[in-house]
Order: structure tokens, then C-alpha cells, then sequence
């Protein structure tokens, strides 16, 4: 009798077994929106949330097949921080029984979201720190597992689908140089076409990457390199245009769907239109952007998912030196900058030094994490935000036929300029953590782990 009846749970086993080899999807989507009094991200000054545009999320795509799970999550948050995410991760591994490291955690930089503590100068300047804050954090880890949690629990036979769109002239190379000058200008609302040109190229690249189940899109997974300031700052919470971007894609494919933004290697990139003086609203490039999907929806092609495959690496970058005269200089200002108006580029650079001296002898670590779900399509996650001439690099030699990068992922170490941007200077270069040299080593380690899972030994035969 007993052998019966582990012949037939072992019966049961292999039953669900065959079933579990399916590859499966789940999407969900929690509101994160912060209540009145809490710090807020971006532009170098405190800010407390005095209101709401429209709400902000944390939303998850989960996939699974023969119990091998994989989560992308986006929050839509100015950044992410190592202590969140390796407290979300834990939440999620405790709450949901998915491995931490298969989780990937990026933001999509929106200027308009709360702010979270660093550990750095910022914390004081935008009181990140404040009770309110606090909550905040404290909160955040909680919400990012419900929303792990919710799609876990909607995993259903799925078909993932690809296509990429292009938006041209929206997005622009924010650094110019201008002849005979070595320094890059930064943000320009007008160039000479005459003596000025773009420092570095853009990437019209619009990654849109759905799944579909019961012929129906559930979740959908978008990508493209911009910094999300268009909302331009004030005291009320936006998810910026990426939220537009999201909401009308849904609105027009799915409205079962939930619709995450990944943004890509922005670091250099922002809206500002240099060549026309003129500047788009949220809603207008949100609008650009999801008409480029739309665009491509008839052209979505389906890829072959399998087991997802996942690598991580804590690469140890090498912190920048500073001379003392610069060290003093950064002390000076820090020394007014809460009762002075200083401007951005001092603010930053010796809010990085300062850092830096503080954390001499604490390790600069980086997480680049690959997660690719079908021989043909892997997202890189890259810890900060990332110069396009870097992830233009990634998509070029990638053995994948699409890759998406996602920024600001699993936390972040600032700016990450490219080799040739250094000597050129100017905001992006003063406030980088990590010494000239580092982008190039992320894209190294990046095309190494996108190689390891693209060769891994498949499933396919077992
Ligand atoms: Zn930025």
C-alpha cells in the first residue's frame, strides 16, 4: 500500500513535472506613489512631495519554466541603491521563493520621484534621511515583493514577442564640443551648427518585447535610452514619460497588460532639442515613443522561450584620485552649499569627492547581471547611468539578436562616462565615481556573461 502510493505521488510529480515545462509569464503592478512630506530625487536641491501628476509603480514581469524563475522589476524612481535592492531581493526570496539574484531591479530615472539615501553629501541636501524618507525605504522592499509576489501568481502559458521600433529626434547627445575648446558644453538649448557639434551619437532604438498568453498581451517590456526630466521638476510626483510611454502602449495593445519601461543607456542622453531650441512635453514624447511601438506591433515576431538562463558578477571598479587642492575646493563648497545657490556641476563634483574620500577604502563594486529567456533575446542589467557609446557597444557585439539594457539596475555608482568623454570633462565626468576606464570594463564583463548564456547547455535535450 505504501509503495502504491508513492508510485502514484511520483506519478502526480512527473504529471506536474511536464506541465511546469511550459514557459510561463506573470505581470503586475503596485502603486509606490509616496505620501505628502517625502523627499524628493533629482536637480541637486530638497523638494517634498506636495503632490501627484499621476501615480508611480513598481511592476514586475516573472517568468518561469521547469521551476527555474527569473523577475524583471522597474521602479519608477530617479535610482536605485544597493541597500534596497539587496533588501527587496531578500523580500522577495523570503515572500516569493525566487533567488535573489535572479532578480533585476532597475529604475527608469524620472526627476519627479522620491528620493533614497546614498550615503553621500545628497542625503543632507535633499534630506533623504527625514522620518519621511525613512518610511519611505522602509516600505519600498515590501512593495517590490507584492509586486513580484502578484505576478507569481498570474503565471500562465506565454509567448514572448520582439520587436524593435525606431523614435527618431526626440532623444540628443547632451554634451556638445565646440572647436577649440576642450570641455564638453553640457545641455545647450540652442547649438551653433557653425562651430558646435554633438559630442557622442543617440540610440533611436525603441526595444519592445511583449507576452502574450491565451493570444492575448499580459506584459510588455520597453526599452530606450533618455533621461526622464521632462516634467522639469517642481514638487508634484510623475513617472515622467515613461508613464505616458506605458499608459498608452497599454491602452492601444493590451489593457489587460502590464507595460514596464527600462531605461536604457541614457547617462549622455537627454530630450532638450538643441537644433530646433524647442522642448517637448512629457505627454509629446511619451506620445513619439509609443507611436514608434505601435508602429512595430505588426512586426512583433515570436521568439522560442526556453529555461531562463541567469548570470551575475560583482565587478570591482577602481575609485577615482582626487589632489588635495581639489579635496579642499570640495570642501569649501559643501561648506555652503545648503545656505548658497552654487549651481549643479560644483554641487556634484564635490558632492563625488567628498564620497570618494569618505569611502577610500570601501570596495566600488558594480552587478552586471544578464537574464536572457530564448536563444534570440537577453536584458543586461549595468549599475549606473550608463553613456551611450557603452551600450551601443553591448548591442553590437552581442551574441543575442535582441538585447536590452536596462540602467540604474541593481543599484547604482553614478555616472559612467565613456573613455573618450573623460578628458572632455563637465558634469557627467566630475561626478563619476569610477575612474576612467570603468564603462569599458562593464560592457567587457557584460559581453563575457551574455557569451557564457548564450552557450550554455540547453535544457532542450534533458
Ligand atoms: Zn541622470
Amino acid at each position: 500500500m505504501r509503495f502504491l502510493s508513492l508510485f502514484a505521488s511520483a506519478a502526480l510529480l512527473t504529471a506536474s513535472h511536464s506541465a511546469a515545462g511550459e514557459f510561463r509569464v506573470g505581470a503586475a503592478e503596485v502603486d509606490i506613489t509616496p505620501p505628502p512630506g517625502t523627499p524628493m530625487a533629482g536637480y541637486y536641491a530638497f523638494r517634498a512631495v506636495g503632490g501627484v501628476l499621476d501615480p508611480i509603480f513598481a511592476k514586475a514581469i516573472v517568468m518561469e519554466q521547469d521551476g527555474v524563475h527569473a523577475a524583471l522589476v522597474v521602479l519608477d524612481l530617479s535610482g536605485t541603491t544597493r541597500t534596497i535592492v539587496e533588501a527587496a531581493r531578500r523580500a522577495v526570496q523570503a515572500q516569493c521563493g525566487i533567488e535573489g539574484d535572479h532578480v533585476m531591479i532597475s529604475a527608469t530615472h524620472t526627476h519627479t520621484g522620491p528620493q533614497l539615501a546614498r550615503g553621500s553629501l545628497m542625503d543632507d541636501i535633499t534630506r533623504a534621511n527625514s522620518p519621511e524618507g525613512k518610511i519611505y525605504m522602509q516600505r519600498l522592499p515590501d512593495f517590490v515583493a507584492q509586486a513580484v509576489k502578484e505576478a507569481k501568481m498570474k503565471l500562465a502559458p506565454a509567448q514572448p514577442k520582439v520587436a524593435l521600433g525606431r523614435a527618431e529626434g526626440i532623444s540628443f547627445n547632451r554634451r556638445v564640443l565646440r572647436d577649440g575648446v576642450a570641455e564638453a558644453v553640457w545641455q545647450p538649448k540652442k547649438i551653433d551648427l557653425a562651430k558646435e557639434r554633438p559630442a557622442g551619437p543617440v540610440d533611436p532604438e525603441v526595444g519592445v518585447m511583449v507576452f502574450e498568453a491565451g493570444g492575448q498581451p499580459v506584459a510588455g517590456y520597453l526599452n530606450f535610452a533618455m533621461h526622464p526630466t521632462s516634467v522639469g521638476g517642481g514638487v508634484k510626483i510623475s513617472a515622467d514619460f515613461p508613464g505616458v510611454f506605458c499608459r498608452l502602449v497599454r491602452e492601444r495593445h493590451g489593457p489587460g497588460m502590464v507595460c514596464l519601461f527600462a531605461n536604457g543607456c541614457c547617462g549622455n542622453i537627454n530630450h532638450g532639442d538643441y537644433f530646433s531650441g524647442r522642448r517637448r512635453t512629457t505627454q509629446e514624447l511619451g506620445t513619439r515613443l509609443a507611436d514608434a511601438a505601435t508602429a512595430v506591433w505588426p512586426l512583433l515576431q515570436p521568439v522560442k522561450p526556453r529555461v531562463p538562463r541567469i548570470r551575475s558578477e560583482q565587478v570591482t571598479l577602481q575609485r577615482r584620485s582626487f589632489s588635495e587642492a581639489q579635496i579642499a575646493k570640495a570642501k569649501d563648497i559643501a561648506s555652503r552649499m545648503m545656505t548658497e545657490k552654487l549651481g549643479t556641476v560644483p554641487m556634484a563634483e564635490a558632492v563625488c569627492i567628498l564620497e570618494t574620500v569618505a569611502k577610500k577604502d570601501v570596495p566600488l563594486l558594480a552587478e552586471v547581471q544578464v537574464i536572457s529567456l530564448s536563444d534570440d533575446v537577453a536584458v543586461v542589467a549595468l549599475p549606473g547611468e550608463i553613456f551611450v557609446e557603452l551600450g551601443l557597444a553591448i548591442k553590437k557585439a552581442s551574441p543575442f539578436k535582441h538585447t536590452f539594457i536596462a540602467e540604474l539596475a541593481n543599484g547604482s555608482i553614478g555616472y559612467v562616462p565613456n573613455r573618450e568623454a573623460f578628458p572632455q570633462g563637465n558634469y557627467e565626468v566630475v561626478s563619476a565615481r569610477g575612474d576612467i576606464g570603468s564603462g569599458e570594463k562593464l560592457v567587457e564583463v557584460a559581453l563575457r556573461l551574455l557569451k557564457e548564456v548564450k552557450d550554455e547547455p540547453g535544457s532542450a535535450s534533458r
